[in-house]
């Protein structure tokens, strides 16, 4: 998959992408049949996933070529419906593989389940009791679903905490390839019982927490400054800026707050992409930004004057599956694991992290040198265009006027629109 050559895709047709893709043979047969027929989501598919269901939504399926990621060359989907969001990671990943590309590392792959007991008479009792029959525990919850213990994973590990007038039992289970959400409630529930007995208070709730601290990832990449700026003391200029932006997301929720929402626009378009439950992604990381207190960009950059290169680091939870879900229904959703390689959950997290890293890049390189509207001004005038009703040839002309207007909203593009077509 190393060396294709994306020179041009971005100008492309979707049809001409689709040829493109074939040619790479980067899809099997049956995936490049589902583009090219464009094969949705059966209704009475949708029709079982949700309730109340009475047609479907559709959102862009584009390709962000050639992520370098532990000396892997993926191309990732992304499902996004936000302009200049593909671009803007495609690019990023041009510069970071010129570089090295990304290593990653998964640091575990666990869910944790919580049971939540109240009127617990006696608190320390209670955890001496529980803890004498974590293995019984531990087994117990493993019998409620005894097809991820033959998978290889079931119950890692038990432990508790007082939390004022709770004391919370946490359950740590080894998920294998799937999210776990409905594996997890299982097994807590089925603990519920005991858990009451040992502990003679009562269970609130038995349920999954999404906040995933036992399904740690980190990415890690570096970018030359002379990507930044052919002009050597630019470059340093603009090293400096980008590292600075990084610190101010670290003392300022308000910009950290718009630093993860840049970085979530990768995340979330390969998670959905991928068929994964994209709010189970943004609370656990949303979380995690704020596990000191105060909400913190996910991201940091530090620049080596000496090796003139800025690195970047991010550390988020990604319990991301493969198996489960709406993964299977979904035939477009078939197609991204399929353009992947069909990737573990491991693999799948690592590409995760990595898009959200190379994201960060460019809004932090474009934040701190040209400014954000520049890219995003041409690609909203795009938007306005359509949404005026320009046809495929009358996009660029129309673009053009609107970028010439000191203000450009939908009312201007139709005048303008109108005006293109008389002048034709
Ligand atoms: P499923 O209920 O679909 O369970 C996944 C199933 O996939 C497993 O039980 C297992 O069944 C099967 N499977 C096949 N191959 C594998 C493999 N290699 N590794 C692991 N399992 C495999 O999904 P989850 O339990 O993962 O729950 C995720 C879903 O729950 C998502 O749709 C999510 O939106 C939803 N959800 C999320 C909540 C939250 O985030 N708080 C709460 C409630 C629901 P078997 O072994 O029997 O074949």
């Amino acid at each position: 998959m190393t060396n294709l050559k994306w020179t041009g895709f971005a100008k492309k047709s979707p049809q001409e992408r689709i040829d493109l893709i074939r040619e790479f043979g980067l899809l099997k047969e049956e995936s490049q049949e589902i583009l090219q027929q464009q094969k949705k989501l059966p209704l009475e598919t949708a029709n079982q996933m949700a309730e109340n269901v009475v047609s479907e939504l559709s959102l862009p399926f584009a390709i962000a070529p050639d992520f370098l990621v532990n000396g892997k060359t993926y191309h990732l989907p992304m499902v996004t419906e936000e302009p200049s969001v593909v671009a803007a990671a495609s690019f990023a990943a041009k510069m970071i593989k010129r570089s090295g590309g990304f290593t990653t590392t998964v640091h575990n792959r666990q869910m944790i389940g919580q049971v939540a007991l109240f009127e617990v008479p006696n608190v320390d009792e209670a955890t001496a009791s529980i803890l004498e029959k974590k293995a019984f525990l531990l087994s117990l919850a493993n019998q409620a679903h005894p097809s991820i213990v033959k998978r290889g994973g079931g119950t890692r590990n038990l432990w508790l905490e007082p939390k004022e007038d709770f004391l919370i039992v946490y359950v740590s289970v080894d998920t294998q390839e799937a999210m776990g959400a409905n594996m997890v409630n299982t097994m807590m529930e089925a603990l519920v019982p005991s858990l009451e007995e040992l502990s003679q208070g009562q269970s609130l709730m038995a349920i999954l927490s999404n906040y995933a601290t036992e399904s740690l990832v980190s990415a890690d990449c570096q970018v030359n400054i002379s990507s930044l700026s052919r002009n050597k003391e630019e470059a340093h200029h603009l090293a400096q800026k980008l590292v600075m932006a990084s610190r101010l997301a670290q003392v300022d929720s308000y910009r950290a707050s718009t630093h993860n929402k840049g970085i979530f626009n990768g995340i979330d378009a390969l998670v959905m992409a991928t068929g994964n439950d994209w709010r189970a992604i943004e609370a656990g990381a949303h979380a995690y930004a704020s596990r000191d207190g105060q909400y913190r960009g996910l991201s940091h950059w530090s620049y080596d004057e000496e090796a003139a290169t800025i690195k970047g680091h991010m550390t988020l939870p990604m319990p991301i599956a493969t198996r489960g879900g709406s993964i299977g229904l979904n035939p477009t959703v078939q197609v991204a694991h399929d353009l992947l390689g069909n990737p573990n959950a491991k693999e799948l997290a690592s590409l995760i992290a990595s898009l959200g890293l190379a994201q960060n890049f460019a809004a932090l390189k474009a934040l701190t040198s040209t400014g954000i509207q520049a890219g995003h001004m041409k690609l909203q005038a795009k938007s306005l265009a359509l949404l005026a009703g320009a046809k495929d040839k009358e996009v660029g002309p129309l673009v053009q006027e609107l970028l010439k207007e000191k203000h450009m909203n939908l009312e201007t593009s139709k005048a303008l629109l109108q005006k293109l077509r008389q002048e034709n």
